[in-house]
């Protein structure tokens, strides 16, 4: 069976993970909202003691946590959120990178629609953003500052800790999407400059469908968000619903273990990525995104002259990859990450990303290369010299 490598898109649940969940979908399937009887309050126990363990990830405290159904939602909740409070201030400029996922980028143009101005930093040529270029964007009026931890195309980090050092004077809420990074890379979204941060439950070996958004005080005050829904008051009000214990328990449990293992989690991916590129050297492969600034887990590259939808299908008895996010992959247009990154079309077309896990086996790599070598030259008009240099015969 072909070796999973698409853990950005979404990782396995831990095992451990999914008995805490079982136990919550079996015998206590009380609701947490239930103030009458012993399941209510064991429901509710469960979902606090999530919130503990989430919030001692990011150096939170339990009240600052509102459970969502993903980073999706709370990125929209971040954004969509504050713009209420914006518009009665007066503050409506917008700062964020054109390297956000889709989930950032379109609550940003409904919002420029609505008459809020966003002014999108480039990246580098690397994949990171300069923390300069944020510093020269925000203005007197800037509402909010909009940084993702780690892109999930390239896995190249961004450097979230100088950017909250440089606005530390400036009244701008800054908010993180770190759907890629929570639980891994741990020590930047504790900085308590970070007023706003998105979590999704699925990336750390959790469920899908549930994640938070950390609203963190900053001299007492939490952000000032508005409810993008109505209804029964939970989550302050701010996410209402009946709460979805087992995946609460989930995400609560794949915390801590994140919070006790991410340090040898993260040494077996390096290991892992050493193995990788070490063994993809004989395909002479082009990487996308600065390779010293991405996460121990994902790589971007292209393989000169080859397309990524061929060589998705070559490997595809050997490993599981994918050409950019799983989230835009019904869509034909290129990355618009890589096109922020001003890489040329052929580049594009070619670009994988292969993205593993503590809990991934090795591939078998000799079948992976033979499987690229296998892809005939010919049937490729298209490849482009200038990224071959002299690789487009690999065959
Ligand atoms: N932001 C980033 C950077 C992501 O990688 C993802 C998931 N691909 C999301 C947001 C959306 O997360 P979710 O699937 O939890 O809605």
């Amino acid at each position: 069976m072909a070796v999973y490598l698409d853990c950005a898109a979404t990782a396995p649940v831990d095992s451990r993970v999914q008995r805490e969940v079982m136990t919550y979908l079996g015998v206590e399937f009380g609701n947490a909202g239930s103030r009458h009887h012993g399941f209510g309050a064991r429901a509710r126990s469960a979902v606090e003691k999530a919130r503990v363990r989430v919030a001692a990830l990011v150096g939170a405290t339990r009240g600052e946590i509102i459970f969502t159904s993903g980073a999706t939602e709370s990125n929209n909740l971040a954004l969509l959120g504050l713009a209420e409070h914006g518009a009665e201030t007066g503050r409506t400029h917008l700062v964020s990178t054109r390297i956000e996922h889709k989930s950032v980028l379109e609550p940003l143009q409904a919002l420029s629609a609505r008459g809020f101005e966003v002014t999108l930093v480039a990246p580098e040529a690397g994949g990171w953003v300069d923390p300069q270029s944020i510093l020269e964007a925000v203005r007197e009026d800037t509402l909010l500052v909009s940084v993702m931890q780690v892109n999930n195309e390239t896995g190249v980090i961004q450097p979230i800790r100088e950017i909250a050092r440089l606005l530390r004077n400036h009244p701008a809420y800054l908010h993180v999407d770190a759907a890629q990074g929570f639980g891994k890379e741990t020590s930047p979204l504790r900085d308590p400059r970070i007023d706003l941060i998105s979590i999704s439950g699925h990336k750390i070996y959790a469920p899908k469908g549930i994640g938070a958004l950390v609203t963190r005080r900053r001299k007492g005050r939490r952000p000032p968000l508005s409810p993008l829904m109505h209804g029964g008051g939970q989550e302050l009000g701010l996410r209402p619903g009946t709460l979805p214990v087992p995946l609460i328990a989930g995400l609560g449990k794949a915390s801590e273990l994140a919070m006790m293992e991410h340090e040898e989690r993260n040494a077996a991916c390096r290991y892992f990525k050493k193995v990788l590129l070490k063994k993809l050297e004989p395909l002479k492969p082009v990487f996308n995104g600065e390779l010293d600034r991405t996460v121990p887990q994902i790589v971007n590259l292209t393989f000169p002259g080859i397309d990524s939808e061929e060589a998705i299908e070559a490997v595809s008895r050997v490993a599981a990859i994918s050409n950019g996010s799983a989230c835009t992959s019904t869509s034909e247009s290129c990355s618009h990450v890589l096109s922020a990154q001003g890489l040329d079309e052929a580049r594009m077309e070619g670009a994988l990303r292969l993205s593993w896990c503590h809990l991934t086996s090795e591939p078998d790599w000799n079948g992976f290369i033979r499987a690229i070598e296998s892809i005939p030259v010919a049937e490729h008009p298209g490849r482009s010299p200038a990224i071959g240099i002299g690789q487009a015969g690999a065959a």
